[in-house]
């Protein structure tokens, strides 16, 4: 199931003198982590592929090896050539490609705005549109997407957070709306100066009620975590809560935990998410939105990563192994030792995940190489 061939790639650097002296002819020591995995653990490559395949993944290393068996998954900045079946239960209903976005109805003038990648919302009330980020993705369509339900105009637009990818379509939307964000996210966006992301009109430190006609969003800043100014959005006649980048329903997280800024922040906001009484999540990515169970799963891995790298660090020297001519490169000692706490985090992972969450293969080296920086530093 896990078999795969991984293609590997020779940048430029092959070429580069690894050491002015002492290297003998063809014996070029690299320490990228790339190389270095694959020197040490290109011998064992096929023999446990066979033993991934077979279900035995996460053995302990070899003791006269370095490195622990390198995992079936080409690390980072090895060519994937067989990624991993994505199962359906990640998927949601599929875009009309002729629209480019599909609008789900979440009730009682709420509907999520999608094209299967990235999420936003608008909010029908009596006199008019709010709108909840602006995706330059689909962001252009979002106006054809109102209109099917409203001639109402675009009174407002709420900024998540200042992140570009999820408001700096927000030009595309008519009108001079006023624009609502935290206050974080107003010094963000002053330091980007960037035009397709016009500055929020209003903001709040902590919590903000929108009440607009019968209708009512509740703003709610807690902390860092993805960003400093990423807010939870809520509305509780639809029970339904925004919070974006934190929780991707039946997906492995964007890499390093989603571009945290702070990894023990989104741990902390991962489990709020948990503890509210919402019905329907509008995680701001993938196809579908979440339920309890879909964060129940995601806090799992999460302390899955966490207790894989944890072991792995405390079962993990720095410098074992490693060429006495290095021993003057604090780099080189630390990069041999990172990669070895990431194989071991990464093996004893495979086996629980590689079939529970869509693209486990594609950010899993990044997930543990993240945790272990975070557990040391944090
Ligand atoms: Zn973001």
């Amino acid at each position: 199931m896990l078999a795969r061939t991984a293609r590997i790639i020779r940048p430029r650097a092959w070429q580069l003198p690894a050491r002015a002296q002492g290297a003998p002819a063809g014996a070029l020591v690299l320490t990228r982590t790339v190389f270095g995995l694959l020197l040490a653990g290109i011998c064992a490559l096929a023999e446990t592929l066979q033993a991934q395949s077979n279900g035995s993944g996460g053995q302990p290393p070899a003791a006269e090896a370095p490195y622990p068996p390198v995992p079936s998954i080409p690390a980072i900045g090895v060519q994937n050539t067989n990624y991993l079946h994505v199962p359906a239960s990640a998927l949601g209903p599929s875009v009309d490609p002729a629209k480019g976005y599909r609008r789900q109805d979440l009730g009682q003038g709420l509907y999520m705005v999608t094209d299967n990648i990235y999420q936003s919302m608008f909010l029908v009330y009596d006199h008019g549109v709010v709108v909840i980020d602006a995706p330059p993705s689909y962001a252009p369509r979002i106006p054809q997407a109102i209109a099917e339900v409203t001639t109402k105009p675009i009174t407002h637009v709420i900024y998540s957070h200042s992140h570009t990818d999820h408001i700096g379509g927000t030009r595309s939307l008519d009108g001079r709306p006023i624009i609502v964000a935290q206050e974080e996210t107003l010094r963000l966006l002053r330091r980007a100066a960037d035009p397709n992301r016009p500055l929020p009109t209003v903001t709040f430190a902590d919590r903000y009620t929108l009440h607009v006609g019968k209708q009512v969003l509740e703003l709610s800043y807690h902390g860092d975590a993805h960003e400093p100014g990423n807010i939870f959005i809520y509305a509780p006649a639809q029970k339904v809560l925004m919070a974006v980048d934190l929780v991707f329903p039946g997906w492995m997280m964007w890499r390093r935990f989603a571009v945290a800024h702070d990894i023990p922040g989104v741990f902390a906001q991962v489990e709020e998410i948990r503890k509210m009484p919402w019905q329907t999540l509008v995680g701001g990515h993938v196809a579908r939105t979440g339920t309890h169970a879909d964060v129940d799963v995601q806090a799992e891995f999460m302390g899955d990563v966490k207790q894989a790298a944890a072991a792995a660090l405390a079962t993990t020297k720095p410098g074992e192994g490693t060429d006495p001519r290095d021993a003057a490169n604090p780099w080189a000692l630390f990069d041999n030792y990172i990669d070895r706490v990431a194989t071991k985090c990464v093996n004893a992972l495979v086996p629980k995940w590689a079939t529970r969450l869509a693209a486990f293969d594609v950010y899993v080296w990044d997930q543990c190489f993240a945790m272990e920086q975070s557990l040391r530093i944090d």
